[in-house]
């Protein structure tokens, strides 16, 4: 087996190479899935045992989080002693489920976030402000960490620290690199700006867990203010925890590339088909190279498209656009189907707004949305009229509109989840 290399970008060679490793790298993992996962070897019996071309792939089944939940511990493959690690993903529906990693993928996700910092502009040498956190069974920030290694680069890991604290660390270390929250980095930057506190070092801001960027590419409220500070730093990253993929922004800011050897990923519709570049659906992953927790064809009910035409940054990877949505929270609105991100980047565009979160109510095919919103004192011309009237201009309906304080409202985003969380289901019906 090869070691992982990011010094080598995989991303630049010929679509003819980069299409033959993938099929070599696809037949291995399925030979892994066949003979060391329990739930693949049962799922996979009827397909007789010989090599298949990536363009077979979409006649394997698809796994989602309800397989994952039921066979928890049949998807693992490898004997207790191989693994170094057990973690939780941090679903946003559904039962935390387990992953174990084994060394190897511990240095597999090191080199997947590496390649993506590498190509985003960080180099080695570089100093980068972690304001993730490293522990809680979460995977991410020890991921991230391992790749600032990984490529050269010094980690400061001063996680899940305050802004004050954070504004304290890049004003004494003057770090190139910062990994963070998109909302959590626009606050320390306005923190920053109100304090005359001058910390430009900033080149390249890796940002994780929530959208930079509209399905048009361009830059949300959140990404105009982080690039206002730090020009042209603002890089949107896409991860699916349990694929152990991530995929991450260029120079050219359009679309993340992931390393060519470690994922394939397939735009689904609601039937299961595959969609052509450029439209719609459900990302679909298959990952490359896991030891510990493989998976095929993994269902990430998560919302986006892959970019058609080719990068200008010479790679000949494809490129995931921004995430629109996740499936399991299409809402039924007064009779209009509508994502949350709807509501949310109304809110994100708006001055004034500190925080906010919505919270679904109702039956079965009719939702309620209450979109509670903590405001800038400053902006006293927010009330609830006003922010319902500026959301429905967007969103075609109007939602119930709630002022909360603040605190209140951190409370709910950040009290959760290592993510944080915007979004709160209060149906009274099954989770999907
Ligand atoms: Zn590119």
């Amino acid at each position: 087996m090869q070691e992982f290399d990011c010094r080598q970008d995989l991303g630049f060679l010929p679509k003819a190479e980069i299409h033959r490793r993938q099929t070599a790298l696809f037949n291995a993992h399925l030979r892994h899935l066949r003979n060391d996962s329990p739930y693949y070897r049962e799922a996979l019996a009827k397909f007789p045992d010989r090599e298949y071309s990536l363009e077979e792939l979409q006649d394997f089944p698809i796994t989602d989080k309800s397989d994952f939940t039921n066979f928890g511990q049949q998807f693992i493959a490898v004997p207790r002693e191989q693994i170094a690690d057990l973690g939780f993903t941090s679903g946003t529906t559904g039962m935390p489920c387990q992953i174990a990693y084994t060394k190897r993928d511990l240095a597999r996700l090191a080199y997947s976030d590496a390649t993506g910092f590498l190509s985003a502009g960080m180099k080695p040498g570089d100093r980068v402000l972690l304001t993730c956190t490293m522990d809680r069974c979460f995977i991410a920030g020890l991921a991230y960490f391992s790749g600032v290694m990984a490529m050269g680069a010094t980690g400061i890991r001063n996680g899940l620290n305050t802004v004050e604290s954070h504004a304290e660390i890049l004003m004494r270390l003057k770090p190139e690199g910062i990994v963070g929250v998109p909302s959590f980095l626009a606050r320390l930057v306005r923190y920053l700006e109100s304090n005359h506190l001058d910390c430009r070092s900033v080149r390249t801001a890796m940002c994780i867990g929530e959208p930079l960027r509209r399905s048009d590419l361009t830059l949300t409220e959140l990404g105009e203010q982080l690039n206002s500070y730090w020009p042209g730093a603002a890089h949107s990253t896409y991860a699916a925890s349990e694929t152990q993929s991530s995929f991450a922004e260029c120079a050219e800011c359009a679309g993340g590339h992931a390393a060519a050897d470690l994922v394939i990923p397939e735009i689904l519709d609601q039937n299961g088909n595959r969609l052509p570049n450029g439209e719609i659906g459900e990302i679909v992953l298959t990952p490359l190279q896991v030891e510990g927790l493989p998976l095929l064809r993994f269902r990430t009910g998560d919302m986006g498209f892959l970019i058609p035409d080719d990068c200008a940054c010479g790679r000949n990877t494809p490129r995931l656009g921004p995430i629109v949505g996740r499936k399991a929270q299409l809402l039924k609105v007064h009779g209009t189907s509508i994502y949350p991100a709807t509501f949310t980047a109304t809110l994100d565009d708006l001055p004034g707004v500190e925080e906010y979160y919505l919270e679904i109510t109702g039956a079965e095919l009719s939702d309620e949305v209450t979109v509670c919103v903590a405001r800038d004192p400053a902006h006293p011309e927010l009330t609830e009229k006003a922010l319902q009237e500026r959301i429905a201009t967007r969103a075609r309906v109007k939602p119930r509109v709630r002022l909360v304080s603040l605190e209140e409202a951190r409370l709910h985003v950040y009290g959760r989840s290592r993510k944080p969380t915007r979004f709160f289901d209060l149906r009274n019906r099954k989770q999907p």
